[in-house]
């Protein structure tokens, strides 16, 4: 069978396929219910399963769904891994936690974000003082408008070309892209609090992962870089033992947004940097892996066109019908090439990361 099976066209979809692979393989499952309530009337909640000894010393710990959309993509892959019996190549010195749908709103919702419109791996910080993100005021009106038309697009393009223009490319994408924490109803907002994905990551981590010497992280994402390609970007600062663990684990392919050799700006408020500070005493080798989809103007428009309709478009009209197609597209392709690019990566990577936790 195709590994594209493995892959689903709706939340319910993966999360049928992902509860069944679990049980077949021998999983124990947990559930964490989610309580906003979903414009279809989907049911949402992110589903845990763990595989091996919870005694065992070093662990593998995937993500998918933590930009909500992205999810087809990681999925896919910890579907593929259970189903296909991947998940046996662990040996017995390594357990294993596959969180699916860590932002299940998002995923069954079309969106990147969550029930409070939060960026996920913007929403680690400390919300009392959070970073000031000093060039999204500027960038914040053409990426953010309240009216939307044929000629939105064009628009938003001529003032993000002004804005590089006058500061540099990488000053727009960290302006626009890094977080935000002034604008609720803008894109890559990393909330005012803790929200509840956030909270059930604190929970999952502080009940399966306390007391590991080992712990290999990998975050599954989509929408930035070449068509296919999947990029393993370090969370970990360039001088910390992380870094240096995770560039000989992956053979140096691997890329470090504080060094400039990933297309990903510095973010504040990640998920990953939260984990590793958490999990004081155990080694922590984190990454996310980003999968390229559709040209970046394209990927920019779905998410900006996505984040109008939910605050001043109407989800039933024509316009966002096609607004939620767009976003899908820009987040997951549906294509059998692409699903086999993004699993033989995925496997090559947790291959490694194996490797590398029992080395
Ligand atoms: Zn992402």
């Amino acid at each position: 069978m195709s590994v594209s099976s493995h892959f689903s066209a709706s939340y319910e979809e993966a999360r049928s396929k992902f509860l069944d692979a679990a049980a077949a393989a021998g999983a124990t499952l947990e559930r964490f219910d989610n309580p906003a309530e979903n414009p279809r009337g989907v049911d949402l909640s992110t589903d845990v399963a763990r595989l091996g000894d919870p005694a065992a010393p070093a662990m593998l710990l995937t993500f998918s769904g933590t930009h909500g959309a992205e999810g087809f993509c990681g999925s896919g892959v910890q579907v593929a891994w259970l189903a296909d019996g991947f998940w046996k190549e662990v040996p017995d010195s390594v357990q294993q936690v596959h969180v699916h749908a860590i932002n299940p709103y998002g995923f069954a919702s079309l969106s990147r974000t969550t029930e409070d419109n939060i960026d996920l791996n913007r929403n680690f910080v400390d919300h009392a003082n959070p970073p000031v993100n000093e060039g999204w005021p500027k960038i914040q009106p053409v990426l953010c408008p309240t009216e939307w038309n044929d000629g939105t697009l064009d628009q938003m393009k001529a003032g993000v070309e002004a804005f590089v223009e006058e500061h540099g490319f990488w000053a727009f994408r960290e302006a626009a892209t890094s977080g935000q924490y002034r604008d609720p109803k803008g894109i890559f907002y990393g909330g005012s609090a803790p929200g509840w994905s956030r909270r059930t990551v604190e929970t999952i981590v502080g009940k399966y992962c306390k007391g590991l010497k080992q712990l290999a992280v990998i975050d599954y994402h989509t929408g930035l870089g070449p068509r296919g390609f999947g990029e393993r970007i370090i969370d970990h600062l360039p001088d910390t033992p992380g870094y240096g663990r995770a560039m000989d684990w992956y053979g140096g392919d691997a890329s470090s947004p504080y060094l400039g050799t990933s297309t990903s700006a510095k973010l504040t408020g990640q998920m990953l940097d939260w984990i590793d500070r958490a999990l004081t005493g155990t080694e922590v080798t984190a990454i996310a892996l980003e999968y390229g989809t559709e040209p970046e103007d394209k990927v920019i428009g779905a998410l900006t066109s996505d984040n109008w309709l939910r605050f001043h478009g109407d989800l039933s009209s024509a316009r966002g019908r096609e607004i939620k197609q767009k976003v899908r597209d820009a987040f997951y392709q549906d294509a059998n090439d692409w699903k086999q690019m993004i699993w033989d990566r995925a496997l090559d990577t947790q291959r490694l990361a194996l490797q590398g936790l029992t080395r």
